[in-house]
């Protein structure tokens, strides 16, 4: 499976190898088990205004930034400082739930990428201070904190490309044929291999896999522990 799907990239990319340099990791859903009280959060933001709607939706639309979620959602004509307030409420939905917990597995995978003189960065959506200072807090030492890429680095956000790319330039310029990216949702996987990296998803939510196929994942796995167990295999194939 790894082998097949290896090579199958380096075909469409035209290089003979994947010469890994760096990882580059989405936050919610991946890192921190977060993506539940982000679709219940935003659920109650959304009732604030009398919409009602399918937490499913929110997984759907996964990685997109604040100001293209809330004019998704809620319409088009919010301006920017508007789309600000209604996140601010949002957060404070969201500080209102259970405490967010690591993702189970998460911190053996960027482990074993830093064991393998790998760099990693953090390659985000969110721009919720609290969550991303959280990084440095439960995963201390291994990122690279001032190549990270969070939603005031990017115009666009996912799944434009535009987040990854940031995350290649702001890692010393590197080609996307340098970084595999790790994700966890449709639109994220779609900004990963739009790109032009090495997607790799774990499906932490209730989406099915064919979903992430379609959005152009390399590399399927069911968890953050299974990924755990194979990241191994991975890399020994690839280095
Ligand atoms: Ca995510």
């Amino acid at each position: 499976m790894i082998e097949k799907a290896v090579s199958d990239y380096c075909r469409r990319s035209g290089v003979e190898r994947i010469d890994l340099k760096l990882f580059m990791f989405d936050m919610d859903g991946v890192l921190f088990n977060s993506m539940p009280n982000h679709a219940r959060a935003w659920t109650l933001t959304m009732a604030d205004f009398g919409k009602v709607f399918d937490e499913k939706d929110i997984y759907l639309h996964e990685g997109r930034t604040v100001y293209d979620t809330v004019r998704l959602f809620l319409g088009p004509d919010f301006s920017k400082e508007r789309c600000r307030e209604i996140y601010e409420l949002k957060c404070r939905h969201f500080d209102s739930l259970p405490k967010v917990q690591m993702m189970p597995g998460a911190i053996d995978v960027v482990r074993a990428v830093r064991s393998a003189g790998k760099d990693a960065i953090v390659v985000t959506g969110s721009g919720q201070q609290k969550m991303l200072s959280h990084i440095d807090k439960y995963y201390p030492g291994l990122f690279t904190t001032a190549s990270m890429v969070s939603s005031d680095d990017v115009v666009k956000g996912k799944p434009d490309p535009e987040p990854y790319l940031m995350g290649l330039k702001k890692s010393g310029n590197l080609l996307p044929t340098n970084a595999i990216v790790i994700e966890n949702a449709p639109l994220g996987v779609k900004a990963g291999h739009d790109a032009g990296c090495f997607v790799i998803a774990a499906n932490t939510g209730p989406l099915p896999d064919s979903m992430l196929f379609e959005a152009g994942a390399d590399l399927v796995y069911p968890s953050m522990p299974a990924l755990a167990q194979s990241i191994g295999d991975i890399l020994s194939y690839i280095l």
